[in-house]
């Protein structure tokens, strides 16, 4: 007689749609937990279906580790707002609930001498910047790359040693990750705007400090102005020094954040792990699929 404690246990099939399949696919992932992609039912029109519809909330954490905590009664809070003079877009933006605790917004000014400028004169402006620290090793500024206006706007932290060597950003390994993002959302460069939040790489790729996110911040600023998103997705680090907010990655993915403009327009600010963090933890991909819908979503519902 086998006792129940020897039995192996049994094998569990990867519970994916089509669409994830799809993303996990042009990410270069073909296997899961040792099983073949083989999705469950549906196509690329099913898996959007089954995301429920609305704005970024506790609905499109239905069916994920987020929603269980909803369930057992752990409140969704909201991040506190950041209050940017830009101005406002004329489109109706979702307005997701706000908690009667909110914080008091804090002010992040657009500087009046980049407020003057065009976007060509925004770059040069950034190009020839040597208000940090920052510019002492950079080989280029990375300004940024994409459509203008674009309905998105991505943002990460700072320029890797690829983006410095040719002056764009997410290029290397973690670019070609972010393009296959993207083609999974049915975009492309092209058509949507990409920039870090500062522009000059940090030497060794370490984070950089408070001083050097408010020295470059002016110029992210003015970029929103003239980029006008309807949604904002903010990966790593650079959510915290947008947001300026300690709280982690995974806290911040499951809040409703923005950043205001100088009429209270709401920007919707959509959180999720950068590319680099899913080069070595596979498993967040599904997470970081989640909240591409959700921008999806937003992107939508303002059109
Ligand atoms: Fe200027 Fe920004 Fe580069 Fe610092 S990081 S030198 S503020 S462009």
């Amino acid at each position: 007689m086998v006792s129940n404690n020897l039995i192996p246990p049994i094998p569990v099939r990867p519970n994916i749609n089509g669409l994830q399949a799809l993303w996990l696919q042009e990410a270069g992932i073909d296997r899961l937990w040792g099983e073949p992609l083989l999705p469950l039912g549906g196509g690329r029109q099913g898996a959007v279906s089954a995301v429920k519809p609305g704005v970024a909330g506790p609905g499109h954490l239905a069916g994920t580790k987020e929603s269980g905590r909803q369930a057992e009664g752990q409140a969704f809070t909201t991040a506190r707002p950041v209050v940017s003079h830009l101005p406002s877009r004329q489109v109706q933006r979702p307005v997701p609930a706000q908690t009667p605790q909110e914080e008091t917004p804090t002010a992040m000014v657009l500087r009046p001498d980049l407020g003057q400028l065009d976007w060509p004169g925004l770059r040069e402006s950034v190009a020839n910047c040597t208000r940090c620290a920052l510019s002492e090793h950079r080989r280029h500024t990375v300004f940024g790359e994409g459509a203008l206006p674009a309905d998105w706007l991505f943002v990460e932290e700072a320029p890797g040693e690829q983006d410095d060597w040719h002056g764009q950003p997410f290029m290397g390994k973690a670019g070609t990750l972010f393009d296959n993002m993207l083609k999974a959302l049915g975009l492309q460069r092209e058509t949507v705007f990409i920039t870090p939040l500062v522009k000059c790489r940090p030497v060794a790729n370490i984070a950089p400090s408070k001083e050097e996110v408010a020295s470059c911040q002016g110029f992210l600023l003015a970029q929103i102005e003239r980029v006008r998103p309807k949604c904002i997705v903010v990966f790593g680090r650079a959510a915290n020094l947008l947001l300026g907010s300690n709280e982690t990655i995974e806290a911040l993915r499951a809040q409703d954040c923005f950043i205001n403009d100088a009429n209270g327009q709401k920007i919707p600010v959509v959180v999720t792990y950068h590319p680099n963090h899913l080069m070595v933890a596979q498993a967040d991909k599904a997470r970081v699929w989640q909240d591409l819908q959700t921008a999806l979503r937003i992107v939508r519902s303002c059109s």
